[in-house]
């Protein structure tokens, strides 16, 4: 259904001229088909911890949350989920042992609506529970709570999409595509200061707050996209990439190495020999 939306989209729009049947779309298309499945796996998951936490917290499932007006509960709903979502991707990008199953999604070299799906499935089950195991256990009510998964799949495809939508100076405020492509920057020696910035999935306030955002004012986008390191294209290589290295120990991820770099912290040559490959 997406593909109805942003295909045509990004034809329209382009922000550069390349291909639908890009490089790595069938490895995504696959993603694509599999993430409905562990989707549900996650959703159920979230669901039945929900359960169990309301049963042993004897919480009540008609909380006061549920009687607000749909809209509020719909503000409140973004605004918790954008906040707990920075967190946890801050934390996929802040430890190596996590960052093995997030670079994956930022192994793009191209940046379309497609990309989007890249998930490594620990990732995408980390991602949910975390978000919706608290966000069920406060209870809101299931219009709003629909209304915000629409609202999630939209602006995710949105902001990894190859167009040039800049939202304005609403992009000040809501993440936009220029805000998400920053972040799957991959360019050490043009733009070190933009590692490990842009966490937020849907505004940009907490990045402004934690002092992560990286939004240049000219509208400029990235050149080169991608991962530090070089990882595997075909789907399978992918989904067992995250154990084949020994090095599990929680040594810094080298996105936090390149920042460090920019920040002065480390020097290069020290990050470039000690980093986790
Ligand atoms: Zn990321
Ligand atoms: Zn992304």
């Amino acid at each position: 259904m997406f593909a109805l939306v942003f295909v045509p989209l990004e034809r329209l729009v382009a922000l550069r001229q390349q291909p639908v049947f890009r490089p790595g779309w069938t490895t995504d298309v696959i993603y694509y088909v599999a993430g409905c499945f562990v989707g549900k796996f996650s959703d159920a998951m979230s669901f039945g911890a929900m359960l169990l936490i309301r049963q042993l917290g004897g919480l009540d499932s008609s909380s006061i949350v549920a009687t607000q007006p749909a809209w509020v509960q719909f503000l409140e709903l973004v605004i918790v989920a954008d906040f707990l979502a920075y967190l946890l991707h801050r934390a996929l990008h802040q430890y190596a042992w996590l960052w093995r199953f997030h670079r994956v999604h930022h192994s793009s070299r191209r940046m379309d609506w497609l990309a989007n799906v890249r998930l490594h499935p620990v990732d995408k089950i980390l991602g949910d529970c975390f978000q919706f195991i608290p966000i069920f256990c406060l209870g809101f009510a299931s219009a709003p709570l629909l209304a915000y998964t629409i609202v999630l799949g939209f602006q995710g495809f949105l902001n990894h999409s190859n167009t040039r939508i800049s939202f304005g100076f609403l992009r000040w405020i809501v993440a936009s595509p220029q805000f998400h492509h920053w972040h799957h920057c991959d360019d050490s020696e043009a733009y070190p200061e933009a590692y490990n910035k842009n966490f937020a999935p849907h505004f940009v306030i907490f990045d402004r707050l934690f002092g992560t955002i990286y939004l240049p004012r000219d509208r400029s986008m990235p050149e080169r996209y991608g991962a530090p390191e070089s990882v595997p294209a075909g789907f399978w290589q992918q989904m067992i990439y995250p154990f084949r290295s020994p090095d599990w120990a929680s040594r810094v991820s080298p996105q936090v190495e390149r920042s460090a770099v920019f920040e002065g912290q480390v020097s290069l040559s020290a990050s470039e020999t000690q980093g986790p490959r």
